[in-house]
């Protein structure tokens, strides 16, 4: 299949070359001319993504193969014997975080990862994952969106939730300019995104190179480190904050904290 190019989703240069040790043949995972970012160059349409390339199968397809994860588990020990894993659930987070109100999960695939009594919202492309989340949701009181996030999240009115959960789900999207600036819409003022995505800085990364379990080919478009999603979060409206900051250079992971700002 061919893919038209395109620019640099962080500054949207048009120069850009190959990185031919992370490239496989039909994918052009390439490092911007202008501000370095990596990125694929010819993402699969969002058509192809709704069934053809559906995260949930190549997921699969990859645990099937036992791809490499390197370090991983190394890291995750390492991580476990310094004390730096644990800490409060996710749903306990959130709630910290967010509050009691409205929460929108961009990507969310079949689950609700917030509890009670965040009223849950989310958008979903993938055809089987949306219907199972979208039941789930309006029992809570919201739904799930059937669309590409770009063009999901300016659906709904400006101002309207308390919390977005981007997890893992920024490193697929084609256009996170626009999804950013689109939750920068839909945030009350000050209110926060939790943002999970492969951490392209990561030691494991360096170490293991093309067999680095945050390559998926197609997949992810978009290979982040700390300074990249900063930069990219800033242009839309929003100061950072990570939230693995001990340990983010053994981590495969960022995770992070955006704050809308007035
Ligand atoms: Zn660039």
């Amino acid at each position: 299949m061919t893919a038209p190019h395109r620019p640099c989703p962080a500054c949207q240069a048009d120069r850009s070359s190959r990185l031919e040790a992370y490239a496989p043949a039909d994918w052009d995972v390439v490092a911007c001319g202008n501000c370095g970012f990596v990125f694929l160059r010819n993402p699969p349409p969002y058509a192809a993504l709704e069934e053809d390339f559906a995260w949930e199968k190549t997921y699969a397809e990859k645990k099937k193969q036992g791809g490499s994860t390197g370090l991983s588990g190394l890291n995750r020990r390492l991580r476990a014997a310094l004390g730096l894993t644990g800490g409060k659930r996710g749903d306990a987070k959130f709630a910290a975080w967010f509050g009691a109100g409205k929460v929108l999960d961009i990507g969310c695939g079949d689950r609700i990862r917030t509890a009670i009594p965040i009223t849950p919202y989310g958008i979903e492309l993938s055809t089987a994952l949306h219907a199972r989340s979208d039941a789930a949701m309006r029992a809570r009181g919201g739904y799930c969106l059937k669309a590409a996030g770009a063009d999901g999240v300016w659906q709904f009115e400006p101002a309207f939730f308390d919390g977005v959960i981007l997890h893992s789900y920024l490193e697929h999207e084609a256009n996170p300019m626009r999804v950013l600036e689109g939750i920068h819409r839909v945030l009350k003022p000050d209110c926060k995104v939790y943002v999970r995505v492969p951490n392209y800085g990561s030691l494991n990364r360096r170490v293991v190179g093309a067999k680095w379990c945050g390559f998926r080919h197609p997949d992810h478009v978009n290979y982040f480190t700390f300074a990249s999603l900063r930069a990219m979060a800033a242009k839309a409206g929003f100061s950072t904050k990570l939230v693995n900051h001990a340990n983010l250079w053994v981590d495969d992971n960022i995770h992070a904290l955006l704050q809308r700002l007035s």
